[in-house]
């Protein structure tokens, strides 16, 4: 049984699922006091603009607001900023903040995100001036600053963020080049051909792609001159981002009870394991998805506020459980990138119009029998109507059958 809508609901995370949880609570029917505990001393703010739109200076910290500090107080959510919860004691019902101070909660929400990986000591142990990650307001106002005309950047991690800021580089004509370990670019969302004619097309764009290579050191005193491979290549720079992928960002949770694995394990409904009245949404939550028969979790924006509002109905009293079709979009060079579904390595992909080294393709790609996923680039419609297929969960020879008549 969830607890009284009349309860305490404390939300650990002041980000996108965090103030969408708080937003959802009180939409549906939550009348108990709501408390947002957030690291950053920035109310909720979106994170997609982070690598485009601050970058290009065509976004500012006003125009990316998820929810005000007024908005926060008209709905009667009381905002703590500035201060990291510590701990979890779930029996006594309480987190412990930063600054020595408890909040007990009926009901808790963990929306604490992910945190970039670092790169290891041995190379980090460099110049700390213009060396950057990308994950927060003030890293993004950061980099921002160290993008002056001319300068030279390498960024480091062909993900998504990585293939982003490269993009924001480019449209500020800036000298850049990344360095991917993988063979192909952002394959963790576009498997191992479409991700080969992702690095063609950065190419073509006027990035320089390094794959299969890791950063070996970083040259320079205080301030950084120069990024050193694995193989000995040493590109100068002035700038350097390091995009190599983030980690749940569970180690307040350590020895609390809950299960971790890879992020908070939770059951359909998004309840975490092991513990009563907890819930987690976000790039933190591991859940069990009946459509996968297995856990899955995403660092999807639209799927944070989807997580959101399933608990929220949960917590006010109707049980929900999630089950997506996952959902990832990219903005590079001008073109929209949409990933539904996912692409895993061995599934097999069948371009069906356009050219994946180009602006504008549409691809499907199938495995153990069903249709997987779909990825379109500059293709919205035609996304759209496959993604039904994927939610009814196709068979992969009538989608190629249909294809072929
Ligand atoms: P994000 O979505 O944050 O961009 P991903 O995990 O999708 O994160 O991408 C991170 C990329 O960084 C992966 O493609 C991975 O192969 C790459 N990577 C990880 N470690 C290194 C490294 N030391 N040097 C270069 N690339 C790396």
């Amino acid at each position: 049984m969830p607890p009284e809508s009349s309860g305490r609901a404390v939300i650990v995370g002041a980000s996108l699922a965090g103030a969408r949880t708080a937003q959802a609570l009180r939409r549906g029917g939550w009348t108990g006091p709501i408390t947002m505990i957030g690291a950053e001393p920035h109310p909720p703010y979106d994170r997609p603009p982070l690598s485009k739109g601050i970058l290009l200076g065509r976004a500012d910290r006003a125009g990316i607001a998820l929810l005000s500090a007024e908005q926060c107080a008209g709905l009667g959510i009381e905002l703590r900023l500035g201060r990291p919860a510590v701990g979890l004691d779930p029996v006594a019902r309480h987190v412990a903040l930063g600054d020595g101070t408890r909040v007990g909660y009926d009901a808790l929400v963990v929306a604490t995100g992910s945190a970039p990986r670092v790169l290891p000591e041995t190379v980090a142990d460099g110049p700390r001036t213009g060396v950057h990650v990308l994950r927060t307001l003030d890293d993004a106002l950061a980099l921002r600053e160290s993008l002056s005309a001319g300068a030279r950047v390498v960024v480091v991690g062909g993900g998504f963020i990585g293939a982003e800021i490269a993009s924001s580089c480019r449209a500020l004509d800036l000298d850049v080049s990344i360095v991917e370990a993988d063979r192909v670019l952002m394959g963790r969302g576009l498997g191992t051909r479409l991700g080969a004619a992702a690095a063609v097309r950065h190419s073509a764009h006027g990035v320089r792609v390094l794959l299969g290579r890791r950063v070996a050191r970083l040259h320079g005193q205080d301030r950084l001159t120069a990024v050193e491979l694995d193989d000995g290549t040493e590109l100068p720079a002035d700038v350097a981002v390091v995009g190599i992928g983030s980690r749940p960002a569970t180690g307040w949770l350590e020895g609390a009870g809950l299960t971790l694995d890879d992020g908070v394990v939770c059951d359909e409904t998004l309840a975490a394991a092991g513990v009563e009245d907890v819930y987690a949404v976000g790039d933190v939550a591991r859940w069990r998805a009946r459509r996968y028969g297995t856990t899955l979790r995403t660092e999807h924006w639209t799927g944070a506020g989807e997580q959101a509002a399933a608990v929220a109905a949960t917590l006010c009293g109707t049980r929900t459980e999630y089950d997506p079709v996952p959902y990832v979009w990219s903005d590079q060079f001008g073109a929209k990138l949409q990933i539904f579904g996912r692409v895993r390595p061995a599934d097999e992909v069948v371009v069906l119009d356009g050219d994946p080294e180009s602006d504008r393709f549409i691809a499907v790609a199938g495995g153990e029998g069903r249709l997987q996923g779909v990825v379109a680039l500059n293709a919205v419609k035609a996304a759209i109507r496959l993604r039904r297929s994927l939610s009814e969960g196709a068979s992969w020879p009538s989608v190629i059958d249909d294809l072929r008549s």
